[in-house]
């Protein structure tokens, strides 16, 4: 999805819609989309500069790093960024600080506006996502996903720990 630049008047250009995006651009390990993406955004011109506001809705599929079991990820997530034309950051980069280099830019008058969203996705997912903040993970012993009840393991503790106490006795 390619904007040209030259389409965006001073009184700014909307665009309301919803697009497939291809899983292979989710960042996350093991993630996928369960929903297609909805997204509302707003380019306003700033000198040579772009300002994009919008937000954007959807659903992926997670693995959570404890239990290791898919979970769903509602995102709703507003942005509010600068686009900078490519050739205003190689004159000015040697003049920018490290947190200024974080910004998007684009090229020959072109914005790549799937790519940003895609962008906002990925600045969602959290780092290590949890199915819930309780999830209490996997047996090291036999693997079983201790959020379903004790597994065989537990059991087996408690009976070492019995006939220990048997024997103090
Ligand atoms: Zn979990
Ligand atoms: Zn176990």
């Amino acid at each position: 999805m390619i904007i040209n630049v030259n389409k965006i008047s001073d009184k700014g250009y909307s665009l309301n819609d919803t697009i497939d995006i291809d899983n292979a651009q989710l960042l996350e390990e093991g993630s996928f989309f369960l929903e297609e993406l909805d997204f509302q955004v707003r380019l306003k011109r700033q000198d040579r500069r772009i300002q994009a506001q919008g937000s954007i809705q959807t659903a992926i599929s997670l693995v959570c790093v404890r239990c290791l079991e898919q979970f769903e990820l509602k995102i709703h997530s507003r942005f509010d960024i600068i686009l900078f034309p490519k050739e205003m950051i190689e004159t000015r980069s040697t003049a920018l600080g490290e947190e200024e280099l974080e910004y998007i830019f684009f090229e020959n008058d072109q914005i790549d506006l799937e790519k940003i969203l895609v962008e906002q996705v990925n600045l969602f997912v959290p780092f290590k996502p949890v199915c819930k903040a309780d999830c209490k993970g996997i047996c090291p012993g036999c693997g079983a996903n201790l959020n379903r009840g004790a597994c065989p393991c537990d059991q087996a503790k408690n009976e070492i720990k019995f006939l220990f106490e048997k024997v103090k006795r």
